[in-house]
């Protein structure tokens, strides 16, 4: 092509398909290949390379795969123009009709064909993303979801913020049976307003909150009206604080935020804890410290098991975050640290909300061979505020573990915020070094 009429309504044509016109780009790209007949005074001069390669990316652009897979075939067997770039243009062209038919084959569950051009490419280029996430794509098609998720999440470590490889990444986890994971993702995709409305997207979040929904009382008829507009009005906070920490999340990279994540619950560890709670205690913001622990909870793991023990440790955690977001941290064992940005009043309002839906929510159907009853689970807690109450993260944590304590030896189930309690003193206790005992 090396007459300037036909470059002129070449590029003309490209400008119309990037902006997505893609009837007025074929229209531009028929008139070049004429305008070269005439040049060439004969009619059987071949499609230019480069025009055929336009015209392929835009019945491929607007899903016409039969026609884009004759033309790509066409190319494949032929030399490109730019004979400087030449490996990258074959690649591409590879990559085009691996990704061809990879979608017809979807039709008929034949990936065969796709799968071995994808491979022919990742021989030659092991960093070609676009190819890495066709073997996913192909990977997931065919139901392998960890091999797909593998890749996908090589991707993600190598472009960073590739939302549609996130929500594919999402969908594995989920089909994996990870809704914990599934959920974190489509938390940090829910503040990009422009995926609300993607279909993908949502029937996956959707399907994410029905998993994990937890009733809340509001349809308890006992309720008087008062308690019903306090919950509302505690919801909506929520709700804020939860868009917050969206915007937040979507900034951590998610390998760091594996690091911060709770295996069993999957919620925020104590290292989380440790990184990011306790140096806002240098600052003056006010912050209520409200310490949990389960009831009893030894029982159950001795009179159930450790599996059933681990079960309700989850559900625990669960509920933990769909009242506390991401503010909610699981320190060791049973003992979890919510942290409430406000006074101790209003964080008293929102653990007593957790305390009461552990209680109604949280319990263990027992079908022995006599009877069938009910195991409920209850816990409770201590809570204390920075700066009011100490001056440090030191003061304040051992305020609230003291009134934790307090409100285990004064009847369990039950959430303290005033007092003393019985602070235990912690000068008698000392390390002793190993070997030292017989
Ligand atoms: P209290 O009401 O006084 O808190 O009684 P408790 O039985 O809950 O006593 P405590 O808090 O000391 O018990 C903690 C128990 O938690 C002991 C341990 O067996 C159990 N535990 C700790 N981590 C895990 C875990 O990851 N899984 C399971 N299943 N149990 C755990
Ligand atoms: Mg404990
Ligand atoms: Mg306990």
């Amino acid at each position: 092509m090396d007459e300037i009429i036909t470059r002129d309504l070449y590029r003309d044509a490209q400008i119309n398909y990037k902006k997505g016109n893609f009837s007025t780009a074929l229209e531009i790209l028929q008139k070049a290949h004429e305008a070269e007949q005439q040049i060439k005074g004969s009619q059987d001069v071949p499609v230019d390379y480069d025009i055929l390669f336009l015209t392929g990316q835009i019945y491929y652009s607007v899903s016409d795969f039969d026609q884009a897979k004759l033309i790509f075939l066409n190319l494949n067997s032929r030399e490109p123009n730019d004979q400087e770039h030449k490996e990258e243009i074959i690649e591409q062209i590879k990559l085009y009709l691996a990704y061809i038919y990879y979608y017809l084959g979807r039709k008929t569950g034949t990936t065969e064909v796709a799968l071995s051009l994808v491979n022919e490419i990742a021989k030659k280029n092991k960093t070609n993303i676009y190819a890495l996430e066709l073997l996913a794509d192909i990977l997931y098609f065919n139901k392998d979801y960890s091999g797909a998720l593998d890749i996908y999440l090589r991707i993600q470590r190598a472009v960073d913020n590739l939302n549609r490889v996130l929500i594919k990444m999402a969908y594995c986890y989920y089909y994996l049976g990870e809704t914990p994971e599934a959920a974190t993702i489509c938390d940090s995709l829910y503040a990009v307003s422009e995926l609300r409305t993607d279909p993908d997207f949502k029937q996956l979040y959707d399907a994410i909150q029905e998993k994990s929904k937890v009733k809340f009382n509001e349809e308890n008829p006992n309720m008087n009206v008062l308690q019903k507009l306090f919950l509302k009005l505690f919801d909506r906070q929520i709700t804020k604080s939860l868009t917050k920490e969206v915007q937040h999340e979507r900034r951590m990279n998610l390998m760091q935020r594996k690091l911060y994540t709770d295996l069993l619950t999957g919620i925020n560890n104590r290292l989380c804890f440790e990184e990011k709670i306790k140096p806002k205690f240098e600052q003056k913001e006010i912050i209520s410290l409200i310490f949990f622990d389960i009831d009893k909870f030894k029982a159950i793991n001795d009179t159930y098991g450790h599996d059933i023990g681990d079960i309700v440790l989850r559900k625990y955690g669960e509920i933990g975050k769909d009242i506390f977001s991401r503010d909610i941290f699981r320190i060791g064992g049973e003992e979890f640290i919510a942290v409430y940005f406000g006074n101790k009043d209003e964080a008293l309002l929102i653990a007593e909300k957790f305390r009461k839906l552990i209680g109604s929510e949280l319990a263990l159907h027992v079908n022995t061979e006599k009877n069938i009853s009910l195991h409920k689970v209850t816990c409770s807690g201590g809570i204390a505020e920075y700066p009011k109450e100490g001056n440090n993260y030191e003061n304040i944590s051992k305020l609230a573990d003291a009134r934790l304590y307090y409100a285990k030896e004064h009847g369990r189930n039950q959430i303290i915020t005033e007092g003393q309690g019985l602070i235990k003193s912690d000068s008698e206790i000392k390390l002793i070094e190993p070997g030292t005992v017989k």
